[in-house]
């Protein structure tokens, strides 16, 4: 069996790794670079728990215990380590000193720890770029090939996908898979998808050695003009700290390589860490940089079968948690491909039948 995923992101690198490792020859097509987008931008910090009593529970559990296995099955390192999870506030203004049950030494007066939210055994933290380029790189090992190149459409026969058009000519295969994250809706065009929009993320990644312990943050963040952020701070194994607070919708480049960070976002963003911690001197920043989550309309990603084309398949919408739940979705997705059903997770609330296509098949 031969299968074309399009698209070389956390999703597309997991679901080639779980069908080779059922046999499968796979190919992957990526436009700009692996991990070029989100899947190397994003914060990476996984959970447990934290979708408990919604319709990602079983998924992200599932995926949690993947994340945890990988590090024995893959031979690389993407810094996977527990972190303890923290909740606090910073008001505007300063908050007096040891205010809060907590304290953290390394955190500024300013921030206010109200409570712990996880523990290294329920939440921990990868490296997003080194984490997806190690799964495909198992993938590979296994005999998938990558190729550079730019997925423009789904070759069919009747009502059945037989390959990839890359770049205008065809990839010919038994089974697609669209994983082009927020530029499936790009995909649309092709297939009788659901939309797919774009939220945009700044991040800064810092340089902290050892200043800063495994404690990652949830905060509420006052600004002096009354404005909300929510400042989340992950720190990484190999001495860096990132750092995101607020997202927006914002217009999607056609390539991965235009998403350039908006200055006026990183100044804000630069201010905010200021007040967090010394260790988040301007001096140390890495990495100033913008990334999409790809979100559907019910909030809620797409995994499976494009309904009425066979052997198309979609896996992208996972929004917030897409590094935590990329190794169940190709997991799960590479049984549906190789046996027709899903058996390590129950895809039924990820149906794309569940949304109503966003335009005319071409
Ligand atoms: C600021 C921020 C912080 C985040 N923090 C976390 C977090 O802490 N934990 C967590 O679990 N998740 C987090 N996420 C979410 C996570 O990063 C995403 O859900 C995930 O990376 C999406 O992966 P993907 O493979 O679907 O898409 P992408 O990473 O966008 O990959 C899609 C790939 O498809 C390629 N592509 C697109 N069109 C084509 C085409 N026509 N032909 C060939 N290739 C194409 C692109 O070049 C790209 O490489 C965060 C996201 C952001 C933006």
């Amino acid at each position: 069996m031969r299968v074309v995923i399009c698209g070389g992101g956390v999703i597309g690198a997991c679901t080639a790794y779980f069908l080779t490792r059922g046999g499968v020859e796979v190919t992957v097509v990526e436009q700009t670079g692996v991990a070029c987008a989100a899947s190397g931008r994003s914060g990476a910090f996984l959970a447990r728990d934290w979708n408990a009593g919604t319709p990602l529970d079983a998924l992200t559990r599932r995926s949690f215990e993947l994340h945890a296995r990988l590090p024995d099955e893959v031979d690389a390192d993407w810094a996977f380590h527990g972190v303890t999870a923290y909740a606090g506030y910073v008001p505007a203004g300063r908050a007096a000193p040891g205010h809060g049950p907590i304290t953290l030494d390394w955190l500024s007066d300013a921030v206010v720890v109200t409570g712990r939210l996880g523990t290294p055994e329920d939440t921990a933290v990868i490296h997003p770029a080194r984490f997806t380029e190690a799964v495909l790189g198992a993938a590979r090992r296994r005999g998938a090939q990558l190729r550079h190149g730019r997925v423009t459409g789904v070759v069919r026969d009747g009502s059945r996908a037989t390959g990839a058009e890359v770049d205008g000519a065809p990839v010919p295969a038994d089974a697609v898979v669209v994983a082009m994250g927020p530029w499936t809706a790009r995909a649309a065009a092709w297939l009788p998808l659901p939309g797919v929009v774009p939220d945009r993320g700044h991040s800064l990644v810092f340089d902290t050695g050892t200043a800063v312990p495994p404690d990652a943050l949830f905060l509420e963040y006052q600004e002096e003009t009354g404005a909300v952020l929510t400042p989340e701070v992950f720190p990484r194994a190999d001495g860096t700290t990132y750092v995101t607070a607020f997202s927006e919708r914002a217009p999607l480049p056609a390539d991965p390589a235009e998403v350039t960070p908006d200055p006026v976002a990183i100044s804000r963003l630069e201010a905010l860490c200021a007040r967090l911690s010394p260790a988040f001197d301007r001096n140390r920043i890495l990495v100033r940089q913008a990334c999409h989550r790809p979100v559907t309309q019910d909030g809620l990603p797409l995994i499976g079968r494009v309904p009425g084309v066979d052997g198309a398949y979609v896996a992208t919408g996972h929004s917030v948690w897409g590094m935590l739940e990329a190794p169940a979705t190709g997991e799960a997705l590479a049984e549906l491909i190789i046996a027709g059903h899903a058996r390590s997770t129950d895809l039924t609330p990820f149906d794309p039948a569940r949304l109503r296509p966003l335009g005319e098949v071409r």
